[in-house]
């Protein structure tokens, strides 16, 4: 067990009695949330002993094919919470409506978000994955509850958090009031407070994004990569790495742990999607996690958690990590946007371009 031996039911609570009208309800449902991650972390654990890889041969609302893991994880976070009473109801990735919490249960107010298992696609390889979570209040706890419902920006959320199914196992949560890390002691079955205060450092030199999609970028984010890569040459004056995971859990633990930045812009590849990643279950919990950590989250042209959403499974550019870096992307965005950059889009330019494609 770790020195400070805080459970994270016992940091809950007593950040819970801080405030007075706390009913304790919101608690038990952060309990409920965190058995069903032990149950998952388990499963994930034991592979293809348990017969939890490969795929479950059908697919999903996003038109992904399902991994088995996929299903089963979306099925314990349902069984694991939707009886406490904690939830009025819940929404997932891999369902395609909302999901009341049944009659034979009491309702709650709160409602809960999830990606049962991201970076699904890693896990035959054995590679690191997560679950993401939000939680909002219900705005009418005593109306059946809509689609509408959960249709508010991410500025709302009362807690995000993510468990990251890695060589240690983790919940990295924020109710507000900062980003605090709990590592689980297989021993004694409790996530113990190993990371409070987590923060991300200002100013980096890492950079993570697809550059297989280079060619369907938009000119701000080609700019922004050329200029990595230029190195300390080029106009940042600093060398940087690169790192891609493919695993937003994955990305958003390393950035938390040691800077970065993270970016799934949009792009031109399928002029149909405004992103890759959901803005409900995905890109507002992680930015709610990392700004309580001192990082920034955008879209490259604003505040992810201020976007309205217009539907469930809407999906979002996403760019976020380290402050400055993201505050410099934006600025690169702006000067795109009101024509600005005109030398840098010049074909010349293009041509110098590591990733470009000559003119
Ligand atoms: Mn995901
Ligand atoms: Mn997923």
């Amino acid at each position: 067990m770790h020195p400070t031996n805080i459970t994270l039911t016992q940091f809950i609570i007593e950040s819970q009695r801080r405030y007075p009208q706390a009913t304790g309800e919101f608690s038990g449902l952060l309990n409920v949330i965190a058995t069903a991650c032990k149950v998952i972390a388990s499963a994930a654990g034991k592979g293809a002993l348990a017969g939890v890889l490969g795929s479950a041969e059908q697919v999903n609302v996003q038109g992904e094919t399902q991994k088995n893991l996929d299903v089963i994880s979306n099925e314990i976070l349902v069984r694991a919470t939707e009886w406490g009473g904690h939830l009025a109801a819940l929404a997932s990735e891999e369902m395609e409506d909302i999901y009341a919490v049944p009659d034979n249960y009491p309702c709650g107010k709160y409602l809960l978000l999830f990606d049962p298992l991201d970076g699904s696609s890693n896990i035959d390889a054995n590679i690191s994955v997560g679950t993401i979570f939000s939680v909002l209040r219900s705005p009418d706890p005593t109306a059946p509850p809509c689609l509408e419902h959960f249709l508010q920006t991410g500025v709302e959320q009362v807690c995000a958090g993510y468990a990251l199914y890695g060589p240690a196992t983790m919940i990295v949560l924020t109710t507000g009031q900062g980003t605090h890390g709990f590592t689980l002691d297989r021993d004694v079955g409790e996530f113990i407070l190993t990371h409070p205060a987590m923060q991300v450092p200002a100013a980096t030199q890492e950079f993570a994004i697809n550059t297989s999609n280079t060619r369907f970028w938009e000119p701000p984010v080609k700019r922004y990569i050329d200029e990595c890569l230029a190195g300390g040459g080029g106009s940042r004056g600093k060398d940087y790495n690169m790192r891609w995971i493919a695993s937003l859990v994955a990305e958003a633990h390393r950035i938390l742990t040691r800077g970065g930045v993270f970016l799934y812009p949009r792009d031109s590849k399928d002029p149909d999607k405004p992103g890759r990643l959901r803005l409900l279950y995905e890109a507002n919990p992680i930015g709610f996690i990392i700004e309580q950590a001192g990082g920034a989250c955008s879209t490259g042209r604003g505040r992810v958690l201020e976007v309205a959403p217009a539907a469930l499974h809407q999906r979002v550019p996403l760019i976020f990590g380290s402050r400055e870096e993201v505050e410099h992307i934006e600025l690169l965005y702006r000067a795109h946007d009101d024509g600005t950059d005109e030398p840098y889009r010049s074909p010349l330019f293009h041509e110098r371009g590591f990733f470009s494609e000559p003119a």
